[in-house]
């Protein structure tokens, strides 16, 4: 059994004010309880939201991420956000890459700028990769991911290990119900891990799973070995759900 610690990370997308962040976060926060969790718990707030998050989950053990990032540290970039303002809402880190916002033209070099840019300013990150069906069903996989992670660290240090995670997100199973076997999602967690090790302690690297995660299939996902939790979507809007996920998560814990 591995040592690291699960991830469980619930990304809300463009759902939630901040008036709903901060009830969902007290609901999910009394459906875990106080004692210690068996995962590193997350979620994943819209810009508008992001301060109540971060005020909801003081003192719980609920970290709160931004969704995006911008590389620039100010300037001419309208609708953009940088990483001194997710720093400045008190957030712990932010993803970078999500497949919803590659297909908007966020491009390999971006995703690269913004892990970058997001570490400078102290943030954690969860990092996205993941192939469409099209790419799957051509067996190009295995190149697509290889590139998508090469890119994804190739501005990140060996001290910073701790302070990343990859998520493996195969687009094809992102809120369509087609979830991964777990076979095929370690199949691909296994080679993300061997592609970061050329940057990054592959032993250290928390490479976590999402697509379709729901609290029937989490656990079967979860006990792979190279599976170390779970980015959540569309599940983790409902806070029963989503606190059945992080539960799930203790079939990792030694
Ligand atoms: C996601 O968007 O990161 C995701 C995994 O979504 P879902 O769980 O809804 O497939």
């Amino acid at each position: 059994m591995s040592s690291r610690r699960p991830l469980v990370a619930g990304n809300w997308k463009m759902n939630k004010t901040g008036v709903e962040a901060r009830e969902h976060i007290a609901r999910v926060q009394a459906l875990l309880g106080d004692g210690e969790q068996p995962a590193d718990v997350a979620v994943c707030a819209p810009f508008t939201a992001l301060e109540a998050a971060v005020r909801a989950a003081s003192g719980s053990a609920i970290q709160v991420y931004a969704q995006a990032v911008h590389e620039a540290p100010s300037g001419a970039r309208t609708g953009e956000i940088s990483a001194g303002m997710i720093v400045a809402t008190g957030a712990r880190g932010t993803l970078v890459g999500h497949s919803e916002r590659r297909a908007a033209c966020e491009t390999d070099a971006q995703v690269a700028a913004r892990v970058r840019a997001a570490r400078d300013a102290g943030l954690d990150v969860i990092v996205c990769v993941g192939e469409s069906l099209e790419q799957r069903e051509a067996g190009e996989t295995e190149a697509w991911l290889d590139g998508q992670v090469r890119a994804a660290l190739s501005q990140v240090r060996p001290d910073e290990v701790g302070a990343i995670a990859i998520a493996y997100e195969p687009i094809w199973a992102i809120g369509t119900g087609r979830t991964a076997t777990p076979e095929t999602a370690q199949e691909a967690c296994a080679q993300v891990r061997a592609v970061a090790g050329a940057t990054l302690d592959p032993e250290a690297l928390r490479v976590i799973y999402g697509g379709s995660v729901t609290p029937d299939n989490a656990r079967e996902l979860m006990v792979q070995p190279d599976i170390d939790g779970a980015l959540v979507g569309g599940a983790s809007l409902d806070p029963e759900s989503f606190a059945a996920i992080v539960a799930a998560a203790l079939c990792r814990v030694p």
